[in-house]
């Protein structure tokens, strides 16, 4: 039986509020993880890095009981500056100068090294891919720069013009002035495309991101290289204190975060770096509103919903569907096209949050909140019961809204897809995929033969990554990889990627 699951494991990060110092990577402080085996006995932890999934990318390794050497040490401090980067963002802030001085024909790109390029080096990209920049392109940057893919974990997906206007407009009519983006490059740029066009309220803006490219086009008030999966600040106290500055709501501008990070999980790093960021908000409020919360927007696939209110119990997730220009599988899901399955999680009411009606939401008056059309309410169960933008129906004897593609099993007694394995089981949840409760999801056999789009957490284990993947999943993933260049890239071969893998097989289910 398909459900043997012998040789699977899992990696969890460890998130304690007060670690005792981890080791460093290019990538600031690493993360703690586990791996725990079947049986659920304590793993041992090792330390990895929190930005890279990818061991090509960053393959920091270090056991946390390790006695690590001081010959070890010097040489990993050598390590980590051999790997700084060509340019600090301040000698990039002298280099914008002289490049914006240039006259338009003298203005050019290189392609092949992603770099606005000065006279004195064009000699240099001679055989290198140039173009040349009108000032127009100098404010769009994320429409200039490459979309990173190759590192797994930190592929960038941006938003379609639909959604970042959306955004864009929403913030502004709940009436916030200052605009943090974290991984958010596309609404940043933006807010300053609208500030010249003078056609909007004036907004600021400030970028925390970790492509460093972005550092060419703004200045160190504009743009924060910073690692959101550990609060990392790569210039340190400077920036930290430009993230601080920003926050202080001064002139009465209040003060929202959007976020959109790379959906390889890990929600609990980063559900710590936003309270961390929402704790620096808090301490600069004056005292009468010291009880309010900084205002969030995390952009995220509606799957991990469970999770991201396990860590923000006050966070709603409204049904407005975010898609991206370079992604076919996220896609809003008007006319037929795919729906796409990346959804806003906020602490702001939800009832302020008006859906377009042009795209197909409406207001349900009873739940006080903007749904999608096809989440019609249930008078029974008392909301609008869908998560994935299909319709739900109510089933009677379950005694709530399930998926449409489930139906009522007499001997499990409860829905379930129906080719579900029958039979009870201990665990009174049941399986997210199939809804039997002789197993969990993660041993479900019939996972890779549906294609649903359920509300499924991604994972059972808190946190966890799954590293384990039966050769069926591979090879779904491997598919989804191929048809289309999915958010959480797969091509997945060593351990630490087969939970990217996972999540790419689930995205190709996304296709309902
Ligand atoms: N939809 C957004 C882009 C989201 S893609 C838009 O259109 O603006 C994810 C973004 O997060 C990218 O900008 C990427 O560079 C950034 N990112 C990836 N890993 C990161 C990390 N560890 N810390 C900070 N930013 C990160
Ligand atoms: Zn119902
Ligand atoms: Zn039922
Ligand atoms: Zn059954
Ligand atoms: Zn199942």
């Amino acid at each position: 039986m398909a459900e043997g699951n012998e040789d699977s494991f899992a990696i969890e990060v460890i998130v304690a509020d007060s670690e005792k110092a981890a080791p460093c990577c290019p990538h600031g402080p690493t993360l703690l993880f586990e791996k725990t085996s079947k049986g659920g006995e304590a793993g041992r932890r090792f330390y990895a890095c929190s930005a890279c999934r990818d061991r090509k990318d960053c393959n920091f390794f270090q056991w946390e009981d390790d006695k690590v050497s001081e010959v070890r040490l010097l040489a990993r401090e050598a390590e980590n500056r051999s790997k700084r980067p060509q340019f600090t963002h301040k000698e990039y802030c002298s280099r914008l100068k002289k490049f914006s001085a240039l006259r338009v024909d003298e203005k050019r790109f290189c392609l092949d090294c992603q770099l606005l390029l000065l006279p004195t080096e064009s000699l240099a990209h001679y055989t290198h891919k140039t173009v040349g920049l009108t000032a127009n392109q100098l404010l769009r940057p994320s429409a200039l720069l490459k979309p990173l893919d190759n590192k797994k974990s930190n592929a960038q997906y941006l938003f379609t013009d639909r959604s970042t206007h959306f955004l864009l407009d929403t913030l502004e009519a709940l009436g916030y002035r200052r605009v943090l983006c974290v991984g958010t490059p596309r609404l940043h740029e933006l807010i300053k495309v609208r500030n010249l066009e003078k056609t909007h309220e004036p907004m600021k803006s400030l970028l925390l991101d970790i492509d460093l490219r972005y550092a060419q086009f703004y200045s160190r008030e504009e743009f924060c290289h910073y690692n959101m999966f550990n609060h990392h600040f790569f210039d340190g106290e400077a920036s930290s204190a430009v993230l601080q500055s920003f926050l202080t709501e001064s002139e009465g501008e209040k003060v929202v975060m959007v976020a959109d990070p790379p959906f390889g999980g890990l929600v609990k790093p980063l559900a710590k770096s936003f309270s961390l960021i929402s704790q620096t908000w808090k301490k600069l409020q004056s005292s009468e509103s010291s009880q309010a919360d900084l205002s969030m927007m995390w952009i995220f696939p509606y799957f991990f919903e469970p999770r991201i209110l396990e860590c923000f119990p006050s966070f709603t997730m409204l049904d407005y569907q975010v898609d991206y220009d370079n992604h076919p599988l996220y896609k809003h899901g008007k006319t037929g096209r795919k729906q796409s399955p990346v959804r806003l999680f906020t602490n702001i009411s939800a009832s302020q949050v008006v859906l377009p009606k042009e795209e197909g939401y409406r207001f349900c008056a009873v739940c006080q909140r903007s749904v999608w059309s096809l989440n019609r309410h249930c008078a029974k169960c008392n909301v609008c019961p869908s998560k994935d933008g299909r319709e739900w129906k109510h089933c009677s004897a379950c005694e709530k809204c399930v998926k449409p593609s489930w139906r009522h099993c007499e001997v499990c007694g409860r829905c379930a897809l129906p080719d579900h394995p029958c039979g009870d089981g201990e665990g009174k949840e049941g399986c997210f995929n199939c809804g039997s409760l002789k197993h969990k999801r993660k041993a479900c056999p019939v996972k890779d033969t549906h294609r649903v789009s359920g509300n499924r957490p991604n994972n059972k284990k808190k946190g966890g990554k799954n590293v384990s993947f039966k050769p069926k999943a591979k090879k779904a993933a491997k598919k989804a990889a191929k048809n289309v260049s999915q958010r959480p890239a797969s091509k997945a071969k060593g351990k630490r990627k087969s939970g990217a893998a996972r999540r790419a097989k689930k995205m190709a289910a996304m296709s309902v």
